[in-house]
């Protein structure tokens, strides 16, 4: 067959005419000659519909010219491909669409004005207005937090808001967060991350969460409730020597509401929900644990001397064991002393 417009002899693609003169009388792409893109100048993220999306320009470009460009159905494969210098507000732009048409493999060129407009976005222009939904507090039960307590649930409360919010949920936010009398208030743009959040820092820290909501009026014809967690921090922290009954225990380590400790008087572990330890006594930490002189041992008990006072004293060992050191620590808790186990202690 001979081609009507080229009189080429080969195959013919449609109406009378090989491929290569079709593609030169057809176009499948059609698009604005000026584009308007839209960005928050707070937080860099571009509008998409009626939200926001934290992403590249060069994919917010090409977002944009897939919505804005009429592409023919017919082209299979649709690659989209942009060339240009991003500098200034207005920037000129080399748009190539290629595809397939029934397999024949064809691409469209085209320039573009892009004009990049700055809007403040839904979620910046809220944190701008002080907008909270939840209130997050931090406090200790029978105490008050430490320093470093307060420090390290910050940074956690931080690292937690960032990664839900590099998880999708943009409209997540801390809008202030204010040191208090008894321990930090985070003020957070959502009640739902408020509880996941402070279910995070209880697994980490222990303690008891409490949540309450207020009517705080109408929006809308709304009911608008503001929510308070709650986080208590137990009283007792890891490293502190407590009494339960008649028992003294050392806390080796915490894990949500299980309270790692050890018996002072024969060296088991043993594990305590928390809300077990509500009535233990607190004696303080490591200031408690001092390091004597080892004397002379026997089976059952050992001889140790205190560098302070000259003194030496013997202590009834807790299990069979054997020391090593020359220094061997003890803790002395009201009139009662023991010992505490070091690694360098063989079992025997
Ligand atoms: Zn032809
Ligand atoms: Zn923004």
């Amino acid at each position: 067959m001979f081609c009507v417009e080229c009189g080429k002899e080969g195959k013919i693609f449609r109406n009378g005419v090989c491929i290569s003169c079709y593609l030169k009388n057809n176009s499948f792409t059609k698009g604005p000659a000026v584009l308007d893109i839209y960005t928050c100048p707070n937080c860099s993220s571009y509008k998409y519909k009626n939200t926001w999306l934290q992403e590249s320009f060069e994919e917010a470009l090409k977002r944009y010219i897939k919505d804005s460009f009429q592409i023919s159905s017919e082209l299979k494969k649709v690659r989209i491909e942009t060339d240009y210098d991003e500098k200034g507000k207005n920037i000129t732009c080399k748009v190539t669409i290629s595809g397939f048409l029934e397999g024949h493999e064809l691409s469209e060129k085209c320039s573009l004005i892009v004009r990049i407009r700055g809007v403040v976005c839904d979620v910046c222009s809220k944190q701008f207005g002080g907008y909270f939904e939840a209130t997050l507090q931090v406090r200790a039960d029978k105490r008050r937090p430490t320093k470093e307590e307060l420090e390290t649930i910050r940074l956690n409360v931080e690292n937690l808001v960032e990664s839900l919010r590099a998880k999708g949920n943009r409209g997540l936010f801390i809008t202030d967060i204010a040191e208090e009398h008894g321990g930090t208030d985070f003020y957070l743009s959502e009640k739902g991350s408020a509880y996941t959040i402070a279910k995070k820092i209880q697994e980490k820290f222990g303690g008891e969460i409490k949540q309450s909501s207020k009517n705080i009026g109408m929006k809308d014809s709304k009911q608008i409730f503001r929510t308070t967690c709650l986080i208590r921090l137990p009283a007792y922290r890891k490293g502190d020597f407590i009494s339960l009954g008649n028992s003294y225990f050392y806390i080796s380590s915490i894990s949500g509401n299980k309270v790692h400790t050890f018996e002072l008087s024969n060296w088991t572990e043993k594990v305590f929900d928390g809300k077990d330890l509500h009535k233990a006594s607190i004696y303080g930490g490591k200031e408690l644990i001092k390091e004597m002189i080892f004397v002379s041992q026997s089976k059952d008990e050992i001889q140790l001397m205190d560098p302070k006072m000259y003194k030496t004293f013997e202590i009834k060992k807790p299990k069979k064991v054997t020391f090593k050191s020359n220094i061997v620590k003890i803790v002395k808790i009201e009139d009662k002393i023991f010992l505490f186990p070091e690694k360098n202690i063989t079992d025997k």
